[in-house]
């Protein structure tokens, strides 16, 4: 394969975390990820039943064919290994009950054969015996075989990672990958996953957030990139240059690997900074704070030096699990954070569940249906996401809001609830509080009384509503990644739609601008806590609109803390008055850069310039 290939051929990409990564490619099959789920109605059940048996029957002819082509003089382990396959396929366990789960459940083939796959590992993964264990991946192969056919696909490629050599570490390839599948993959892969490279996504999508928090380089938006990478493949994936390099010539491989010992020296330069507060050349201090995805993210804020958690996205302790966590559970993992930040505050959003965040099918299934719930939503960001979710499953927020309160009594909690954009979802939302805390006293269990709830302001709505908000609130957090998402009707996820997701449109810009001084006025704190404020070109312009809080991934919190030392209130007040002024996202763009200019050389920032500017320039 090797000789064959173009050496030191690049592939363009939205570089989404920084660093470097350096490994062997292994592409993912669609259906590893693209499993779709939805309701059939009890009329359809034969047609999905139908289906299932076909599958079944065409993997059979498959495995017979293999078989039989299969050389004399081919290892014996070759022929076992197909003969135990077609014992997997033809287990009552794996072929009959996908069936009963269509017609009990009234699901899709797909949906049905996934559920049963996950309870079959479970079962194998539970005994403690090698043997076992490495059993479930077969009964994964020959689920993947039948999925394949579901979809009308040709026979599947091998599913497990190619052998790697001593040292050597894996890029994965694919064409989408959701935030779930993410840290399903770390999982898996553990510290041979050097990185990530999808043909689908944008520079904010929860896997690109996720990829950040992981600190693994990730290039989303990559097109073609299964048609121009082969399996096996050596590849340099720059995520601070964009760029993918396939099978790179020994000097180009010579330079990244030194330009992987310089940024190590660079962090530790920014090390240095962890103990100082930040505080502005004229004096002014301003909060940095960490976004967390999981608890032992807080781990990170803290090495980072954080002035607490700005941001704690609940939602991933709920994915890629059957069961969805007790209240005791949840309660251990908010304590725990909010225990080792020692008193420091602790944001943690209620459940944002939804669009590219998923509950696993089971999880879904353990709520309860609501009428239509299960069948794919035409626009899952626009659809019952967020506290729309949580309104819509009283037991699920309440169990959540009465752990989070819990967690209240163990250092500084607050409660932030996203996607607001009615006064009534928020006085609901009060509504529950006040009932958790209620059930709590019924209980005597202990609970910060005067513990703070805050909102986000992501969607334009809010932002044009600020008295509604700040009148009931106690502190506003914007989330830019949505905010420009719902403004310039760019599905975030969407690399079609990428070029067009700008941070400096001046829509943007002005609604955070009005958020900011709306809080000021109201002596309500506002936070930024989408990817915007933990990008170094643009910290002047936000401190600049008032902004004094900001909460990013903590890879990113030093480097910023060392723009913040550099900058002055006043001048940034000049910046961001001019940049409010103009409607031209070319002006707006070089007075940024200007800004920029004046300050030491500033280090490479971790998210690109809206590509769409990018293709402005001069
Ligand atoms: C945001 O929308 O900016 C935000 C911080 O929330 P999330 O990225 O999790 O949607
Ligand atoms: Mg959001």
């Amino acid at each position: 394969m090797g000789e064959t290939r173009v050496i030191n051929a690049e592939l363009r990409g939205i570089g989404v975390a920084r660093g470097i990564a350096i490994g062997r490619a292994h592409l993912l099959a669609p259906s590893e990820l693209e499993i779709k789920q939805y309701n059939v109605q009890r009329a359809d059940v034969l047609h999905e039943v139908a289906r299932l048996n076909n599958a079944f029957s065409l993997v059979r002819a498959e495995l017979e064919e293999l078989r039989s082509t299969v050389s004399a003089d081919a290892p014996g382990e070759v022929k076992a290994f197909l003969d135990l396959h077609r014992m997997i396929l033809d287990d009552s366990l794996l072929c009959d009950a996908p069936r009963d789960l269509v017609r009990s459940r009234l699901i899709n083939a797909e949906w049905a054969l996934t559920i049963q796959l996950e309870e079959l590992c479970r079962q194998f993964d539970a005994i403690d015996d090698e043997y076992f264990s490495s059993r479930s991946l077969d009964v994964r192969q020959v689920v993947e075989r039948v999925l394949r056919r579901l979809a009308g696909g040709r026979p599947a490629v091998a599913m497990l990672p190619r052998q790697l050599a001593e040292g050597e570490r894996l890029v994965l390839v694919a064409h989408d990958l959701a935030p779930a599948d993410v840290l399903q993959l770390k999982e898996r892969a553990g510290v041979n996953l050097a990185g990530f490279v999808s043909e689908a996504g944008g520079p904010t999508s929860h896997t690109a957030i996720l990829a950040r928090s992981l600190g693994l380089p990730a290039l989303l938006g990559v097109a073609e990139a299964r048609e121009s990478i082969a399996e096996g493949d050596l590849v340099v994936l720059d995520s601070d240059g964009g760029r993918l390099i396939v099978n790179p010539d020994s000097a180009l491989l010579e330079t990244y690997r030194q330009r992987i010992q310089e940024e190590g020296l660079h962090r530790a330069e920014l090390r240095k900074l962890k103990g100082r507060i930040a505080r502005t050349a004229d004096g002014i201090p301003v909060q940095l704070l960490a976004n967390i995805e999981m608890p032992e993210d807080a781990r990170d804020a803290l090495e980072a030096g954080a002035d607490g958690v700005g941001l704690f996205r609940s939602e991933f302790l709920f994915m890629n699990r059957d069961q969805l966590p007790s209240e005791d559970e949840q309660f251990e993992a908010y304590a725990k954070v909010a225990r080792s930040m020692k008193g420091k505050p602790v944001v943690i959003r209620t459940l944002d569940i939804g669009a590219d965040k998923v509950l696993t099918s089971s999880a879904r299934l353990s709520l309860g249906m609501l009428p239509g719930d299960g069948i794919e939503e035409p626009n899952p960001a626009l659809g019952l996401r967020a506290i729309r979710y949580c309104l819509a499953y009283p037991e699920l927020f309440l169990t959540q809001l009465r752990a989070i309160l819990r967690a209240s009594s163990q250092g500084t909690v607050r409660i932030l609830v996203p996607m607001l954009a009615h006064v009534h979802e928020i006085e609901e939302a009060m509504a529950f509080v006040a009932r958790a805390k209620e059930q709590l006293k019924d209980r005597r269990q202990k609970f910060d009384a005067r513990v703070a709830v805050g909102g986000m302001i992501e969607v334009p709505a809010a932002a044009l509503t600020l008295p509604a908000f700040v009148s009931r609130l106690k502190f506003l957090s914007i989330g830019t990644n949505d905010l420009i998402q719902y403004t310039l009707a760019i599905d975030r996820n969407d690399s079609a739609v990428a070029h067009l997701y700008d941070h400096l449109h001046p829509a943007v810009l002005q609604l955070i601008h009005r958020t900011i001084r709306t809080g000021e006025k109201a002596r309500v704190p506002v936070s930024v806590c989408g990817e915007m404020a933990g990008d170094v070109v643009l910290a002047e312009l936000l401190l600049g609109m008032g902004l004094r809080q900001f909460s990013m991934n903590p890879s990113q919190l030093l480097t910023v803390k060392q723009r913040v030392f550099e900058l002055s209130t006043r001048t940034a007040a000049r910046l961001a008055a001019r940049v409010l002024r103009s409607h031209d996202p070319i002006e707006i763009r070089r007075a940024i850069e200007r800004g920029s200019a004046n300050g030491r050389a500033a280090p490479r920032p971790p998210l690109p310039v809206a590509p769409a500017l990018a293709q402005l320039s001069p």
